[in-house]
């Protein structure tokens, strides 16, 4: 009896995630991960490096190109592309009757209910001389077109899923081509800057570089970006645009006789099947793969950090310099997760991070989950940062840390080397490359730490830059962009 009394007062207190289909089928890709932990329960920093180079992989994003199956795609999306456009410009629509109240001048039809509903609205009246009624508002019927037949629905989706797919290529061309273009064309400044970075992605997928073709990749991103933007141009015609709040269909359509006849939806049909089903299959929602699928997380997350730590300055023992560097598995019963605890310490100053890495899928209400997870928290930590394993879709409320994405390791690297410059007192040693600072400045990778104070809030706070870069160049290296306090951007 008591026991269970307990059990629902915790209850209470636990924060429940709503399950999902697309939390759980992430575990497929983070179930090796899993395997690994389970043969490895306890590791050494010496055990990890080497797993690296065998059977433990932390990033996935590589095996991702298959410029046939894009060239394919592209190819299937262009055959159809007449047919798109003159769905977006001459849709099939249902005419619809509105019966509207209007004022008499702006009548058009005059009907039998017209005259019925003006006897028995006296409030319509104008006036009323010799039993002869002279209206003020009648009733009649307006015309209007309806963008909302199924056809259309099918469409309006089709558009978004050709939208996601060719966006979701070009993001992973964009960044192979920027990874490849600056390994090869890389200067002495940059030499330094991204040297542990190229050792890291070497680490992570050596082959890469060998199969990379430059010339291939730029055709299909610009074939992409043409795509894109000839689609772009008709978001805005009714067809689309009416139906902008539509529910999302699933794989399998209807065959009406419009999709299956018409000189123009018959291509939306076809497309529609040859895309597949690119979503999650419907499933019943499996509870418990979900929790395995957040295991295998918890754990790629811990293993990411131990590899971004490795491939920053730090030593077996985690130590760089005057900095040393903890991290410890954390439960966190009110959320049910296993959050990893990472402390920097500068002699005597320390930074608390609590790193909480949530697989689960939260539609609508991201934000006010990840707050309410913050909550739950509570205090003891100078930050809380939440990762998710999904789209990259940036917020300040969590870090996009996922297997196929290639820069996830530098989002944990950047959280390191702002640690490391928050608990420096004594500034003599650049947190980056460990060339000497002077004055705040390192002269060999150009690190710039300057001492802000917010002119909004008047809050005190430590900023960093890199001199004559642009900040969009060296976004890993850019911390506090923004007063940490207010978000007010710096004026600096
Ligand atoms: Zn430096
Ligand atoms: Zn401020």
């Amino acid at each position: 009896m008591k026991s269970n009394l307990l059990k629902k007062i915790t209850d209470t207190n636990k924060l429940y995630f709503p399950a999902s289909i697309k939390a759980g089928n992430i575990f497929y890709q983070y179930k090796n991960i899993l395997d690994f932990y389970q043969k490895n329960t306890t590791l050494t920093t010496n055990k990890f490096d080497e797993a690296l180079k065998n059977n433990l992989v932390l990033c996935t994003f590589f095996e991702q190109i298959d410029t046939q199956y894009i060239e394919n795609l592209l190819k299937q999306i262009a055959a159809a592309m007449p047919h798109l456009i003159e769905v977006f410009r001459r849709p099939v629509t249902h005419l619809s009757e509105i019966e509207t109240i209007v004022p008499v001048d702006m009548a058009k039809h005059i009907t039998s209910k017209t005259v019925r509903h003006l006897m028995s609205n006296s409030q319509d009246w104008e006036c009323i001389k010799k039993s002869k009624i002279t209206p003020k508002n009648v009733l009649t019927k307006t015309y209007d077109d309806d963008y909302g037949i199924y056809e259309n629905l099918v469409f309006k989706n089709l558009i978004d899923r050709i939208l996601k797919l060719l966006k979701k290529q070009l993001h992973y061309l964009i960044v192979a081509l920027k990874i490849y273009n600056e390994s090869v064309s890389i200067d002495v400044f940059s030499r330094i800057n991204h040297e542990q970075y190229y050792k890291a992605i070497g680490n992570l997928y050596s082959g890469f570089f060998n199969n990379f073709e430059e010339i291939e990749t730029n055709a299909l991103t610009k074939k992409i970006k043409q795509q894109l933007s000839l689609l772009t141009k008709y978001l805005s015609h009714p067809v689309y645009r009416k139906n902008i709040t539509a529910k999302s269909l699933g794989s399998d359509i209807k065959q009406t006789n419009i999709l299956l006849m018409h000189k123009d939806y018959k291509y939306v049909n076809k497309l529609w099947k040859q895309l597949g089903n690119d979503d999650v299959k419907e499933e019943e929602i499996d509870e418990k793969l979900q929790a395995k699928a957040q295991k295998a997380y918890e754990k790629y997350c811990e293993y990411l950090l131990i590899f971004a730590v490795r491939n920053f300055n730090f030593n077996e023992q985690f130590k760089f310099n005057k900095w040393q560097m903890t991290i410890k598995n954390k439960k966190i019963l009110t959320v049910d997760i296993e959050a990893i605890e990472l402390t920097i310490k500068h002699k005597k100053t320390q930074t608390k991070y609590l790193i909480v890495p949530c697989s689960y899928y939260f539609k609508k209400d991201k934000t006010k989950y990840y707050q309410d997870i913050k909550n739950k928290i509570g205090t003891g930590y100078d930050n809380i940062i939440i990762t998710h394993p999904f789209d990259i879709d940036y917020t300040d409320q969590a870090l996009p840390i996922s297997i196929i994405e290639i820069n996830s390791f530098r989002y944990f690297q950047k959280l390191l080397l702002e640690g490391m410059i928050l608990t420096d007192n004594d500034k003599n040693i650049c947190a980056f490359c460990g060339a000497n600072l002077l004055e705040n400045k390192c002269k060999k990778c150009r690190l710039n730490i300057q001492n802000n104070k917010c002119s909004t809030c008047e809050h005190n706070y430590i900023s960093t830059k890199v001199d004559g870069v642009a900040i969009e160049n060296a976004p890993f290296k850019t911390i506090n962009k923004n007063c940490p306090n207010c978000k007010e951007e710096s004026n600096l």
